[in-house]
């Protein structure tokens, strides 16, 4: 399930697991007020490197 990073009007910011990626707005666990989904940036000074990149990659074995 995709991560995604939510803002609360009181400022507070917290991360939650959507199943769709639909618009939603979860209630914040602090206060309990609705929040707006963030758009998450991932190049933030980093430098990947010469290797694929590797996102949603599942382990082998396990079960
Ligand atoms: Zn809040």
């Amino acid at each position: 399930m995709p991560l995604f990073e939510f803002r609360c009007s009181c400022g507070h910011i917290f991360e939650k697991l959507c199943r769709s990626s639909d618009n939603m707005n979860p209630e914040c666990p602090k206060c309990g007020a609705a929040s707006e989904k963030i758009i998450s940036s991932f190049s933030v000074g980093r430098s990947a490197p010469a290797t694929g990149c590797g996102m949603g990659e599942a382990l082998p074995g396990g079960g």
